[in-house]
């Protein structure tokens, strides 16, 4: 199983992720010199251009390291709105799969927002932005390693390598559309996480990250098959037993 973090494995009620949009915004404007109205303008067309604010700007030449873009956006994130989750922890150790972290937030933010849902322990593997872009402190100029995130194929393919695993054996979470989407074009399982509705590439769709044995039993099917042969798996496109469990963050 390799999941997403942010608004996958907390809901977006939270707010954590309208703080972080507020702090993109800021950082436009008090590192970069824009205007309030260039900040929101410029937020929403580099995340759709270049995946994300900081790869925008690198692309576009601004010498901005990843460390002091994350440290602004995530550094004064109001965490304590994010609580401990032991339903969330219950289900977690009871799959017996590999469970992976793959977020395009940094380890920091991983690690904090881990901790403070109590799950930590529970991920055996946490693949982030620095998975993703090892080579970026190394740059001479801004433009010279474009910054990889999901969807990029290229980020998921770094992350089934980091990972070591197939991804026709893998559930992938994530609440973002477009990377569910990607995801599949990888050959990965996908389970859309916070919509009620699938969307294109999405094999199943969940509310509530806590829904998804009610979704997807057959996570559970291999360990709850009793001697007496009378659970059976329903679903062969599961690949009858999956190696990993994916959630997205
Ligand atoms: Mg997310």
């Amino acid at each position: 199983m390799k999941t997403d973090l942010d608004d996958t494995l907390y809901p977006s009620s939270t707010g954590i992720d309208k703080s972080i949009k507020k702090n993109i915004q800021l950082f436009l404007i008090h590192k970069c010199g824009f205007s309030e109205s260039q900040a929101l303008t410029l937020r929403v067309e580099l995340f759709k251009t270049y995946g994300s604010t900081l790869a925008g700007l690198r692309a576009l030449g601004h010498d901005i390291t990843a460390e002091e873009y994350h440290s602004f956006v995530h550094g004064r994130l109001p965490y304590d709105v994010i609580k401990p989750d032991p339903q969330l922890r219950n289900l977690l150790r009871s799959i017996n799969q590999r469970k992976i972290i793959f977020t395009n937030s940094d380890r920091i933010h991983a690690l904090t927002v881990l901790d403070r849902l109590g799950i930590k322990d529970c991920f055996e593997q946490i693949i982030c932005f620095e998975t993703m872009n090892p080579n970026l402190p190394n740059a001479t100029r801004p433009d010279q390693f474009p910054v990889l995130l999901k969807p990029s194929p290229d980020a998921f393919k770094i992350a089934l390598h980091a990972a070591n695993v197939d991804p026709r054996r893998t559930l992938f979470l994530d609440d973002s559309i477009r990377n569910v989407a990607a995801g599949k074009e990888m050959g990965l399982h996908t389970v859309l996480v916070g919509k009620t509705v699938k969307s294109e590439g999405a094999d199943y769709a969940v509310e509530c990250v806590n829904s998804v044995p009610q979704v997807v039993p057959e996570i559970w099917a291999n360990q709850m098959d009793g001697d007496d042969g009378t659970m059976r798996r329903t679903k062969s496109e599961l690949e009858a037993v999956l190696a990993t469990a994916a959630v997205g963050a």
